[in-house]
């Protein structure tokens, strides 16, 4: 049977991305690139914030004009978008042919042939329970140098403004064996930097194993060179995490820790569940094991009544710890979060312009960090060629920095190298190989 073309379009966290891959996996596939070629389109959604939400279903609109020459083609959509709002999607848009949640991957092969078949049309597919949420590995192109591994699914916290634990379900842990399998497979296909992923990634447990258990196993794997996880929690920051990390020489030099405001007063709104103490304290701990590690952070602004002074706290903050990157959103209310009852939020023109001061300072914190990085000698993953030139090849310091490097052959790609960094700039860096 001939294989179907499949173009996928992605919104959303890295938990997205894998799925996409999972997707393509399940249905064994073609991927492509290109939606007008395609025998299937899936529009894979994010519900995190208001306007993914609904650049997602403005998407669907678009594509439907192509069945006007390919009548056979089938326009899905997966993910939080579609968990969160369901039969709803069928009946507001008439061409949308099937609706998958986050944990019905597994069954999208019987969608496929359901409708292809006529034998049901329309299939909605957002159960949460489903027995083995890991079923289905990631497609992974040959040759491909990183790649992810999901080891979590769901969240068990409450955070008031997120619904990622309506859409994605309470927390499952993914056992070890299982874990390392994928994790060898990958390096097998040619990856040498694995990212392993969950929502609490580090409240990974299983089997009387905790997450730096899995760190340590995780560095055995023969052929894999680096390793990064996402996203932690600060509260399970442990310290035997912390020398896991330390201790590991496969761990890249790289946390992303959202803090989401450095006030105590929003942080107890939101039930973040720490203090800006406790997160403090951790970042310090950090970076007395690992004094060049890199840091990056989420922020929301404009939670609840986030006031001036909550708003110079976050900044206070910002300040102080000097992160590497900082992912900053104004504040959307989801339908069905706790968030969603709360009696007062900040007005969106006080939000915009408290987002715009903060994103101004961090810029130049950045480009700072980035400027310290002049004339050293970093190790560089090659992951393939630039994309700004395609005579030039880019890869990626432990610290999560991107490096173009001109004048190198494509032999180096899959290769860790030294590079002195030679140029600075806001977003990436330039480098030559020594
Ligand atoms: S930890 Fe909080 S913000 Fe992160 S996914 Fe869970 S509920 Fe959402």
């Amino acid at each position: 049977m001939k294989k179907e073309s499949v173009f996928i379009e992605t919104y959303g966290c890295q938990m997205n991305e894998y799925d996409s891959d999972r997707i393509i996996n399940a249905l064994n596939a073609i991927p492509t690139n290109e939606p007008n070629n395609a025998d299937i389109i899936i529009i894979n959604t994010c519900a995190i914030r208001e306007k993914a939400d609904h650049k997602a279903v403005s998407a669907i609109g678009r594509y439907n004009k192509l069945k006007k020459d390919n009548p056979n083609l089938i326009i899905g959509m997966s993910g939080c978008v579609a968990q969160l709002y369901g039969k709803k999607l069928l009946k507001d848009m008439p061409y949308l042919d099937f609706v998958l949640g986050p944990r019905g991957i597994p069954q999208i092969p019987k969608i496929i042939n359901n409708i292809r078949s006529e034998e049901k049309n329309r299939p909605i597919e957002t159960s949460m329970d489903v027995e083995d949420v890991f079923d289905i590995s990631p497609y992974h192109q040959e040759g491909k140098v990183v790649g992810f591994v999901s080891i979590q699914q769901g969240c068990n916290k409450k955070c008031a403004y997120c619904i990622v634990p309506t859409t994605r379900g309470s927390e499952i842990n993914r056992p070890m064996p299982e874990i390392i399998n994928e994790s060898q497979d990958l390096v097998k296909k040619g990856a040498r930097e694995l990212t392993y992923i969950g929502q609490t990634v580090n409240s990974w447990k299983h089997d009387g194993l905790r997450f730096f258990n899995l760190l340590d196993y995780l560095q055995e794997i023969d052929g894999l060179e680096r390793i990064r996880f996402t996203t932690s929690f600060p509260k399970d920051i442990t310290k035997k995490m912390i020398d896991s990390m330390k201790n590991n020489s496969k761990i890249c030099n790289q946390l992303h820790l959202p803090v989401q405001s450095g006030s105590n007063r929003i942080l107890r709104q939101m039930s973040r569940t720490y203090t800006i103490e406790w997160y403090r304290d951790r970042i310090e701990l950090l970076k007395e094991a690992i004094p060049d590690l890199a840091l990056s952070t989420d922020i929301i602004i404009g939670f609840g009544n986030e006031d001036e002074n909550d708003f110079q706290m976050t900044m206070d903050l910002i300040n102080l710890i000097e992160f590497d990157t900082v992912y900053s959103f104004k504040y959307s209310i989801r339908p069905g979060t706790p968030g969603e009852k709360m009696k007062s939020h900040v007005p969106d023109n006080v939000a915009s312009e408290r987002l715009h001061i903060l994103q101004a300072r961090q810029k130049e914190i950045t480009l700072k960090k980035n400027l310290e990085c002049l004339g050293k000698i970093e190790n560089v993953l090659i992951e393939g060629f630039s994309k700004q030139n395609q005579n030039d090849l880019f890869g990626r310091t432990s610290t999560n920095k991107v490096v173009n490097i001109k004048n190198l052959d494509e032999s180096h790609i899959g290769k860790i190298i030294n590079v002195k960094i030679i140029e600075a700039m806001q977003n990436s860096l330039i480098g030559e190989k020594i």
